[in-house]
């Protein structure tokens, strides 16, 4: 196991019996029309390609991690988590199927696409839904929100990471925690992740849902995110999966000088936009591409 492996003891094998409504069918052909569909990925988008082709494919075992697929070939090694018990094999194909699209999409960041591949994402679904776990859309979680879309997490952790510090990052915050499946996946790349949620049933979502996997480094917090977490200030990253019409004066204060925040910004249209903080008194900030986010609202419910 390396590093990262031991630095978080997220071990799938220790996961507890969830039943077997957690274990990931076969991928639906469909997709869900839900928000956090970025535009610029629905054009080129293979989800059911990819879904479809993980369900007739070979599936050659349970090791995640060194995906030896085109686009994932310079993939590190994954911190491993060995796949769970009730579907290993099938859970862990359909995954590598996913960041095979992943990178198809453009993601090249490594240590994202491992991280994307170690996280079982069909743990943070609801039961209905399940079969959907790994096509690229994001899903409702209840409470009028949604679980993001696989790239446009990996898209905004690799934006992240791509900092002056070779990626490194020892303090990141996320704000619109949801089902927590964005924090799992950070937890993997930074030292220690905060999270915050304003909907008491989804903060308390997303404890049930971490808290078999055993992640020692994430601090779930309640409350308004457009405050930001001032007393464990500055951040590395700041990552917002929720859109405003502007990035709240609270965050880009929490950033450390050379840390990256990257967030949705916009109404009907959204724009994912990364602001990097220069100096104390300076930001710049440059526009990615279209995105589709739940709203940010303020305050708590
Ligand atoms: N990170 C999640 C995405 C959740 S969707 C994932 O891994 O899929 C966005 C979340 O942001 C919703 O749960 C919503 O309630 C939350 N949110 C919106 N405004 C917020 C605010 N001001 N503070 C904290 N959370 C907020």
């Amino acid at each position: 196991m390396n590093k990262e492996g031991k630095r978080f003891p997220l071990s799938l094998a220790e996961l507890s019996d969830r039943g077997s409504r957690k274990t990931p069918a076969e991928p639906a052909g469909g997709r869900a029309r839900t928000p956090q569909t970025a535009t610029r990925n629905a054009a080129g988008n293979h989800a059911s390609d990819g879904g479809e082709r993980s369900q007739r494919g070979p599936v050659t075992g349970p090791v995640l991690g060194n995906a030896g697929t085109a686009g994932v070939k310079r993939a590190s090694p994954v911190p491993v988590f060995q796949a769970d018990r009730q579907a290993p094999v099938v859970s862990d194909g359909i995954r590598r199927a996913m960041v095979e699209r992943l990178a198809q999409q453009g993601i090249r960041d490594t240590k994202v696409l491992a991280a994307m591949q170690a996280v079982p994402r069909h743990l943070f679904i609801e039961p209905a839904l399940v079969s959907q776990a790994y096509i690229d859309a994001s899903l409702p979680i209840g409470h009028h929100q949604t679980i993001s879309q696989p790239y446009i997490v990996a898209r905004m952790i690799e934006v992240m990471r791509d900092n002056g510090w070779g990626g490194k990052l020892d303090r990141v915050l996320e704000i619109g925690t949801g089902c927590g499946y964005q924090a799992a996946v950070l937890s993997l790349l930074a030292t220690e992740v905060y999270s915050i949620e304003r909907i008491r049933p989804l903060h308390e979502l997303a404890k049930t849902n971490l808290r078999p996997l055993r992640i020692a480094n994430i601090r779930l917090q309640f409350g308004d995110g457009m405050l930001g977490l001032a007393q464990v200030a500055p951040f590395d990253g700041i990552i917002l999966a929720a859109a405003g019409l502007e990035v709240p004066t609270a965050l880009l204060e929490q950033l450390r000088i050379g840390g990256r925040l990257v967030a949705p910004v916009g109404g009907r249209h959204q724009v994912l936009q990364l602001i990097e903080r220069k100096s104390k008194f300076d930001w710049s900030t440059a526009t990615l591409e279209d995105c589709h986010f739940v709203p940010l609202r303020p305050g708590t419910a």
